[in-house]
This record gives structure tokens, C-alpha cells and sequence, in this order.
């Protein structure tokens, strides 16, 4: 085992001026044992931790870094940005840019309001469908994440799940009073909700693929029936395209699957690594929010000039002829690898692979929904997180939680990581 002791030491002090050492909890291990890394540098596909131990990086921040750590190209684009400001709290140029790569490379999407997560995306575009459509109701799927806004807080897949908290503390039942939950790839469970509260819905809040419960694909015509059921209740669909835009497509879920939803919520890749969130949808829709509506939202950072710029260079860089297909490529020897390790050590797996984004259960499958992916063998992929670490590769330290790829992970960290998974899957 390499030695952690500086990664050790740094925890211990971190535990005692950060909640559980860590700023967001997600990070903390509990689900896997052990301790967090503390992590010193990140170059291509690779991390550094603080004791100098290197890992082939599959969770790259969660998902923003399509391009991999410390891009050139991203890096020489920050760093002539930063001589020029780091903030104006006034319009940019590269707003405009980089809304006019959204919107062409989405085109549900003709406005778009720029933010600083997924949290606040998710959040303003519901607050703008009630808004528009002058209803109180939403409905959210069990095991969908879209962030940590109090209403959302209900059944929300991976962070909650791995530490079994069903609900949050401090969320008062008031503000999830208007938070309907339906099942993960069954539009008729979401129907049963329409009937059940006519004409009070607001919209239909999803995950197009869903990546906060492990990695689970809409089955065939999932996402058709939540068009139509919302079209036909004249309430708005909602894709929180946070994970899955720019990462299952460049076009994102909606463009894969050829599905128009009214509001699209993006996050992570979008700022390249740096802190972006966006909403956006059609111009009747947009033109609600503040100034030139009356729904209100705001943001002292919002725009700004470094995040946009980090945002234009990533979405430049995935749509360069070849890029994206290298990607796939890449992931399809990975999943066919390991799947193939499972297969030689009689271990049954499911798995899934949308672009570049990927998900292994310890479970025989079909995964469909929450309940479904609750039964997998979450001992099982304890042992072999810990099993891959030790063998320098970095995963997610859960079992419900999404992997990875860029454009930096080629064909030797492909062979080192399906290797390490033919090593740890025999011992599991
Ligand atoms: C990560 C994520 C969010 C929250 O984004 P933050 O930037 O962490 O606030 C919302 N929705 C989905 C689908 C996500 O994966």
C-alpha cells in the first residue's frame, strides 16, 4: 500500500475546521471506508495527491473536466484572461460567446442565464416554470439529484442515499409540500400525478440520463411520454442537463434522444472546471426572468469573465472534428475491459456507457430506478474502490455515483485501469 501520511495529517486538521473535513460531503469516503485524499495537482487524465501518489482520474471534479486536469488550452486562455480582471460585475464579452455556443449546440435553447452551479440552475429554472405557467407544483423522480436547494431535497439519489438520510434536517415539510416524486423510467407513475392534481403542475423536473443513482439510461420512450404528458397538461419539462449536457452528446441528452424539453439546466462541463451553472430554454420562457420579466434572479459573479472563458474554450474543443468519437472509442475498450474482468472472475455486473459518461453496478441488472439500483452490492464496491486506488486508479467513492472520461484519457490509462480491474475483480 503507498503511503498516505501527509493526506492523513492534512484530514485530521481539515476535521477540525471543516464539517467532516470536506466542503461538500459527497467527497468523504464514508460510503467506501478509508479516508479522503487530499490531492496536491491534476495534469491530463492524471491526480497527485499530497504524499506524491499518482491516479488515473475517472471522477475529473464530478464531471467538468472533459478536457482532462490543467488543459493547455484552458490554461493559456485563463491566464491571459486573469491579467485582464478577474471580475466586473458588469457585462463581458464573453457572455455572448459563450451563449451563442449554447444555444447553437442546444437548440431548445434560444436564451440562456448564466449562473455559478447546477444548484442555482436547477433551482431558477423552477422558480421560472412556476413563474410562467402560475402553479405551485413540481414533480421530481426517486434517485434524481438536481442539487441541494431545500424543495429538491426529497429522494434524491447518491450524496443523501450514501449516507442514508432520507430527507434533509432543516428542510421545513412546507417548502417540499409542492414537491411530487414519481419513478425513474415509468412515465405513468408521473401520470397518475397529473390526474391526481389537475392543472396545479408546474413542470417536470428530470434527469434525461440519469447519473446520481449510478449511471441509468431512459428506457425506450420515457422521456417521449414526460413530453407529451406535460405538452398535454400545459406544464413545462424540465431536463437537468447538469451531468448529462455536453457529456452524453455534445448537444446533450436532449439532442441524443431528439427531445424538446421547454427548460434546460446545465452545470459542470460548461465552465470547463470552473464554477458555471446556466438555465435556459425558449425566448417566450426566458423573457420572464428579471429585467425583462418579472421573475427575479441575480448574481454578484454570475458572468464572469474568467468561468466564461474556460466555458468557450471547453465547448470549442469537444465539437474539433474527431474529439468527441475519440472519446467514445475510448470508453467502449474501457467498459468492454471490464466487463470482461467481471466476466473471468464470475462476478456479475451491469453496466453502461452514454457517450462519456459511464456506470457499473455490482448488481445483475436491469437497473432502471432507485429501487433496482438500492439492491447492488455496495460491500462489493467498497472492495474494489479500494482494490483500484491502491492500484492508481480514482474513482467515485460510491457506488451510486457516475464515471468519467476526457480527452486526456488515452489508450495506456485505458489498459492500466482495465488491468487493475482484472487484479481487483479476481480478489473480490
Ligand atoms: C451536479 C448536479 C447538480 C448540482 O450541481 P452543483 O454545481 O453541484 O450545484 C444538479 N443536477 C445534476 C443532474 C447534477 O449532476
Amino acid at each position: 500500500m503507498h503511503s498516505l501520511t501527509r493526506s492523513k495529517a492534512l484530514f485530521a486538521e481539515a476535521q477540525t475546521l471543516l464539517p467532516g473535513g470536506v466542503d461538500s460531503p459527497v467527497r468523504a469516503f464514508k460510503a467506501v471506508g478509508g479516508q479522503p485524499l487530499f490531492i496536491a495537482a491534476g495534469d491530463g487524465a492524471h491526480l497527485t495527491d499530497a504524499d506524491g501518489n499518482r491516479y488515473v482520474d475517472y471522477v475529473l471534479s464530478w464531471g467538468p473536466l472533459i478536457l482532462g486536469h490543467a488543459n493547455p488550452r484552458i490554461v493559456a486562455a485563463l491566464q491571459a484572461a486573469v491579467e485582464l480582471g478577474t471580475s466586473y460585475g458588469a457585462p463581458c464579452e464573453q457572455e455572448i460567446e459563450l451563449a451563442r455556443l449554447v444555444t447553437r449546440m442546444m437548440p431548445s435553447i434560444e436564451m440562456v442565464r448564466f449562473v455559478n452551479s447546477g444548484t442555482e440552475a436547477t433551482m431558477s429554472a423552477l422558480r421560472l416554470a412556476r413563474a410562467f405557467t402560475g402553479r405551485n407544483k413540481i414533480v421530481k423522480f426517486q434517485g434524481n439529484y438536481h442539487g441541494h436547494a431545500d424543495m429538491l431535497l426529497v429522494q434524491a439519489g447518491s450524496g443523501v442515499a450514501t449516507l442514508g438520510l432520507p430527507d434533509s434536517p432543516g428542510v421545513t415539510p412546507a417548502t417540499v409540500a409542492d414537491t411530487l416524486t414519481a419513478r425513474y423510467n415509468d412515465a405513468d407513475s408521473a401520470a397518475a400525478l397529473f390526474d391526481q392534481f389537475k392543472g396545479e403542475i408546474a413542470a417536470v423536473i428530470v434527469e434525461p440520463v440519469a447519473g446520481n443513482m449510478g449511471v441509468i439510461p431512459p428506457q425506450p420512450g420515457f422521456l417521449a411520454g414526460l413530453r407529451e404528458l406535460t405538452a398535454a397538461h400545459g406544464s413545462l419539462l424540465i431536463f437537468d442537463e447538469v451531468m448529462t449536457g455536453f457529456r452524453v452528446h455534445p448537444g446533450g441528452a436532449q439532442t441524443l434522444f431528439d427531445i424538446k424539453p421547454d427548460i434546460t439546466a446545465l452545470g459542470k462541463v460548461i465552465g470547463g472546471g470552473l464554477p458555471v451553472g446556466a438555465y435556459g430554454g425558449r425566448r417566450e420562457i426566458m423573457e420572464m426572468v428579471a429585467p425583462v420579466g418579472p421573475m427575479y434572479q441575480a448574481g454578484t459573479l454570475s458572468g464572469n469573465p474568467l468561468a466564461m472563458t474556460a466555458g468557450i474554450e471547453t465547448l470549442r474543443a469537444i465539437q474539433e472534428p474527431g474529439v468527441w468519437e475519440s472519446m467514445e472509442v475510448q470508453g467502449a475498450t474501457l467498459m468492454q475491459g471490464l466487463s470482461d474482468a467481471a466476466d473471468r472472475a464470475g462476478i456479475e455486473i451491469s453496466h453502461s456507457l452514454i457517450g462519456t459518461m459511464f456506470g457499473l453496478f455490482f448488481h445483475s441488472g436491469p437497473v432502471t430506478d432507485w429501487d433496482s439500483a438500492a439492491q447492488s452490492d455496495t460491500e462489493r464496491f467498497g472492495r474494489y474502490f479500494q482494490g483500484m486506488l491502491e492500484r492508481g486508479v480514482y474513482l467515485a467513492p460510491s457506488q451510486f455515483e457516475a464515471g468519467f472520461l476526457s480527452t486526456a484519457h488515452g489508450d495506456a490509462e485505458i489498459q492500466k485501469t482495465v488491468d487493475a480491474a482484472a487484479q481487483v475483480m479476481r480478489e473480490l
